[in-house]
């Protein structure tokens, strides 16, 4: 295995209903005052892989212009509560002596703005951008069709000018120590990132399938949950997975994640 380091860059947070993440229905008393359990601030990050084989980035988090770019309806019910220049990509990239065009590989996840952020920093230095077919297709079909999805169009027309690398697969090794699976779940092309460092330890990046750790315990999601079919199947396998010896699990909307592991310029191996 090759990998030798994992940064996981610290993008400010987002607010949103607990109801998104997990089934939490609302009693009388919380309708008297809405907003006194039912909104949890949550993380928003991506990472920094080192492969002796190129740099790769796994998602792209959000940016200093999100706030613009968001439509309303997001905005609303996703606000962008704590960002500060330092969370901007190129300033967490600099912690580690890295600059955007260092950057080989980008793998999604998925594609919706809250992962795809800072796409226009990367637009000029054409790295491989992997993202699965399915989450593609979804995407644009939906941003085509003017639907209330958090895709953007602005997101999408940047991708196009890109080197993107649609993946057909249900797996894929991408270079050794780093395989992605479709999982699903959530949006139809959601993947889980699996990578094995030269420690021998293993990192799995759920991506979305996995919003926060609660979902683990009640094997279920809230308002976010794309397909009930695929999330069922797919979080026992990730369970399972999970068993292996000296398997670490990072959710990147999880809000102890800084608690669990070290943020960037410190990094895991
Ligand atoms: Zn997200």
């Amino acid at each position: 295995m090759s990998v030798n380091k994992i940064y996981l860059l610290d993008h400010g947070k987002i607010t949103a209903d607990l109801g998104w993440f997990i089934p939490n229905p609302m009693t009388v008393e919380d309708l008297k005052n809405p907003k006194s359990k039912n909104w949890i601030d949550v993380n928003v990050m991506s990472a920094v892989i080192e492969h002796k084989d190129g740099i790769i980035l796994f998602d792209s988090g959000i940016s200093g212009k999100s706030k613009e770019k968001w439509p309303q309806s997001a905005f609303s019910v996703f606000p962008i509560t704590s960002f500060s220049e330092e969370n901007e990509m190129e300033n967490q990239l600099k912690k580690i002596g890295l600059k955007p065009e260092d950057i080989h590989i980008i793998i999604f996840s998925h594609l919706h703005l809250d992962h795809v952020g800072n796409l226009e920093l990367f637009k000029d230095s054409k790295p491989l951008v992997i993202l699965h077919e399915k989450e593609l297709k979804y995407a644009l079909f939906n941003a085509w069709l003017n639907k209330p999805v958090p895709y953007l169009l602005q997101d999408l027309e940047l991708l196009r000018g890109m080197n993107i690398v649609p993946v057909s697969y249900d797996y894929l090794e991408i270079l050794p120590g780093i395989e992605i699976y479709l999982f699903g779940g959530h949006t139809p092309g959601s993947i889980i990132l699996k990578v094995r460092t030269q420690n021998d330890n293993n990192y799995i990046f759920t991506g979305d399938f996995i919003h926060i750790p609660e979902e683990f315990d009640l094997e279920n999601k809230g308002w976010l949950l794309g397909n009930s079919e695929e999330f069922y199947s797919r979080i026992r396998l990730l369970k399972a997975m999970m068993k292996m010896p000296r398997t670490n699990v990072i959710i990147s909307h999880d809000p102890k994640i800084w608690d669990k592991y070290p943020k960037s310029p410190k990094e895991l191996r």
